[in-house]
């Protein structure tokens, strides 16, 4: 408290002057300026009155003082008044861009090029597989990283599935890759769901492996003939659903998109920096998009309808940052699902309790990466594998934090990167992976 004292009466008029946020400052600085400044002409300062000031400005930063001693718990993200406070930096501050401290730490690294064991990419969208030249490019791009299998989730049916399927057969690699098909929900009218599901029957017989990745346009945009906004447990797809679940087949969705991406953007939003790059990730518009917790409940809805499909939530169902209330959906629902893609970021920040949350439910994650970019496998290697500390992300915009390492298990690993997949799609190519104990 001493301390304080002297830092406050020491303190620059100049500092005093700068705009404080505490009255105390403020108060303290008009205190000093009356008893020890230059005076302004027209008012005399008797010696007593200097004095008498002097005490009073003592007592004034005593109490304060104790004040602050005492002070109300802060809000988040506000610090306690320290003695600098109201300074400005004297240096221009950066823009959230341009501030990239390198980290002094020194801690032990363990980088992982290559995963552990082989993986399966549930959650693949590689280019158009046109030929078997784009799948050799592709396997090459997965292999120094050990990705065994990559599932095509590009959303492709029909024709364009026979095309793909056919380039993947007549590569060297005809192993390496599977295709899941699409559903084409645009301008739903009634009696379009029966036509929906025989197509999805007839890609199924084809070749494709499961469904997927219905997009976020579901929800979010697609609307029904009649121009209202076709809803995630509209009864007409009742059928797609059920018939996914007759065929054994796993339906992989994306519903909504980060929480955030819904709040007012503001400082204090998340993710700010994304929304404030991609202008089409900004749905605060409530007259445009539904709420994200609207979403949620049709999600949830539609799987409480349907125990008996395979459903398996892409992005961790943007529930990541919130593992108990995955941890209850998949308490709730054993047909539920989630696939990890572009989510390690929230995974990488809370190693311990993602930790104990990929053992507890290890039956029910699966691996996928979403964006084809070979080099960013790595990033989720170490944070499943090492439990290594405070070591880079790949992508600014995602988060400004660095991730943490969640040390998982062999045996849940072998889970995460290929167990659970081949169990829930049978028509997976079973080559190249540890046949099952
Ligand atoms: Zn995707």
């Amino acid at each position: 408290m001493i301390v304080t004292l002297e830092r406050v009466a020491g303190a620059s008029t100049r500092a005093v002057r700068a705009r404080a946020r505490g009255d105390k400052i403020r108060l303290i600085g008009s205190l000093r300026r009356f008893a020890d400044g230059p005076s302004p002409p027209f008012v005399r300062v008797p010696a007593i009155m200097k004095r008498a000031s002097v005490i009073l400005v003592s007592t004034i930063t005593v109490i304060g003082a104790l004040v602050s001693v005492t002070a109300q718990p802060q809000s988040p993200g506000v610090i306690r008044p320290r003695p600098a406070e109201g300074r400005d930096p004297e240096l221009k501050p950066p823009t959230i861009r341009e501030y990239k401290p390198r980290s002094t730490l020194v801690v032990p690294q363990h980088p992982v090029p290559k995963a552990k064991f082989p993986v399966i990419d549930l959650h693949g969208h590689p280019p158009t597989l046109s030929g078997p030249d784009v799948v050799q490019r592709v396997v090459e791009a997965m292999d120094p990283v050990g990705v065994r299998l990559m599932i095509n989730a590009n959303g492709t049916s029909g024709e364009r599935l026979r095309q793909s399927l056919a380039a993947i057969k007549n590569s060297r690699y005809s192993d390496r890759m599977a295709m899941f098909t699409a559903i084409n929900v645009r301008n739903l009218a009634p009696g379009d769901g029966v036509t929906i599901a025989q197509q999805l029957e007839a890609d199924v017989k084809a070749g494709a492996v499961g469904l997927g990745e219905i997009m976020k346009d579901f929800g979010m945009r697609a609307e029904k003939r009649d121009g209202s906004r076709l809803t995630l447990d509209d009864p007409e797809l009742d059928v797609v659903w059920d018939t996914a679940a007759r065929l054994n087949i796993p339906v992989l969705i994306h519903v909504a998109d980060p929480a955030e991406f819904f709040q007012p953007l503001d400082y204090t939003n998340e993710r700010w920096l994304e929304q404030a790059l991609y202008p089409g990730r900004r749905y605060q518009d409530r007259s445009r998009f539904p709420s994200f917790e609207g979403l949620m409940g049709e999600r949830d809805r539609m799987i409480a309808k349907h125990p008996k499909t395979t459903f398996i939530l892409a992005h961790l169902g943007w529930h990541a940052n919130d593992l108990a209330r995955l941890a209850a959906m998949f308490d709730k629902w054993p047909n539920v699902h989630g696939e990890v893609g572009a989510i390690l970021y929230d995974l990488g920040r809370q190693p311990r309790m993602a930790h104990d949350f990929f053992v507890k439910y290890q039956d029910r994650i699966l691996f996928g990466k979403d964006s084809f970019q070979p080099d960013e496998y790595p990033y989720y290697w170490r944070t499943f594998e090492t439990a290594d500390e405070y070591f880079d992300y790949y992508r600014d915009y995602h988060a400004f934090w660095k991730l943490y390492g969640m040390a998982l298990p062999d045996a849940v690993l072998r889970k995460l990167y290929y167990g659970n997949a081949l169990r829930l799609i049978p028509g997976l190519p079973r080559a190249g992976f540890p046949s099952e104990d």
